[in-house]
């Protein structure tokens, strides 16, 4: 039989969850919609349920899942200290998990489990020193130093979206004013574009579609890109990355993202050479692929994600 784990992404409004074979391969997929509390770990509970059906049907053996959430994550107990959009506080998600289930879980944070995929499989493969901000519907970053993922004294590194670029500046919805994800988040984006009378477009994507063609969206873009160009000057001044990987849904923009936010922070650093932007490569899925590295790393056969971009060797069956 072959191996495989159930990899489970968080998300603020969404729960994702897909079978992901010895070859990183993702078999069945499901999706719920994310209603905080217990209705989420139910649906966790069901959906893990459901594609393990699904897995043994098709072959498969699951070993393990990975779950991977937003908010204060302590990976080591698989507690949440603090995830303000799921309403969880000091809850024991693995031990809800792993006793109904009877399977060993995983618990990790979103965004470093999507740093943990771009490190072992993606944009930042063999880098060492590096920084992922994923650009979602808010920010956040995943920092790696010296190779490992840096998570805080309280869990609570990484929080680049609330890092002041323009202090007194905007309302962010965290409480506090002129953070990086007032201006440049993916829901920032478009009520900027709006609040500006702009009418065109609704979503950050629709709003670089107008690029080029209508004044606001190019302000607004502008002003994300620069609120972003100065939040990776503050952190290649603190951390020195070899590399910085643009991720999220976001970075769909490609191009139109990478050239201002690359110009605008070689502008910033003046006396430093800023170090690489590279955008994503292994895409929205990394926090999942993320999930699936760290239940792998539970039942003993990480060594094989290692394959997972060389080709189908080295894996146990
Ligand atoms: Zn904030």
């Amino acid at each position: 039989m072959t191996g495989a784990v159930i990899a489970v992404d968080i998300g603020g409004t969404t729960v994702k969850a897909a079978v992901v074979d010895d070859r990183g391969r993702r078999r069945s997929r499901r999706e719920a919609p994310s209603l905080g509390g217990d209705d989420t770990v139910a649906a966790v509970r069901s959906m893990i349920d459901g594609l393990r059906a699904e897995a043994a049907a098709a072959g498969l053996d699951v070993l393990a899942a990975g779950v991977v959430t937003p908010g204060l994550v302590d990976a080591s107990t698989g507690r949440i200290a603090y995830a303000s959009n799921l309403g969880w506080r000091d809850f024991d998600l693995r031990g809800a998990l792993e006793t109904e289930l009877r399977l060993p879980v995983s618990v990790g944070h979103d965004v470093r489990a999507a740093g943990r995929a771009e490190a072992q499989l993606g944009a930042a493969r063999g880098a060492s020193d590096f920084v992922l901000l994923q650009l979602g519907t808010g920010i956040a970053a995943a920092v790696m130093t010296g190779g490992v993922l840096v998570t805080g004294a309280g869990s609570a590194a990484g929080e680049a979206g609330h890092m002041p670029v323009y202090p007194g500046g905007e309302d962010c919805p965290c409480g506090k004013r002129g953070c990086l994800e007032a201006y440049a988040a993916g829901a920032a984006v478009p009520r900027r574009y709006r609040a500006a009378g702009g009418t065109g477009a609704s979503t950050a994507r629709e709003v670089t579609a107008l690029l080029g063609r209508d004044a606001l969206a190019d302000q607004v873009w502008t002003e994300a890109t620069t609120a972003l160009a100065f939040g990776l000057n503050t952190l290649t001044m603190m951390l020195d990355p070899a590399l910085i990987v643009l991720g999220g849904g976001m970075a769909l923009a490609g191009d139109a993202l990478l050239k201002p936010v690359s110009a605008a922070l070689s502008e910033l650093l003046v006396w430093r050479a800023a170090p690489p932007l590279r955008l994503s490569s292994v895409g929205p899925a990394a926090g999942q692929l993320g999930a699936a590295i760290e239940a792998f790393a539970l039942t003993g056969s990480a060594a094989c994600v290692d394959e997972w971009t060389s080709g189908p060797a080295g894996c146990p069956e």
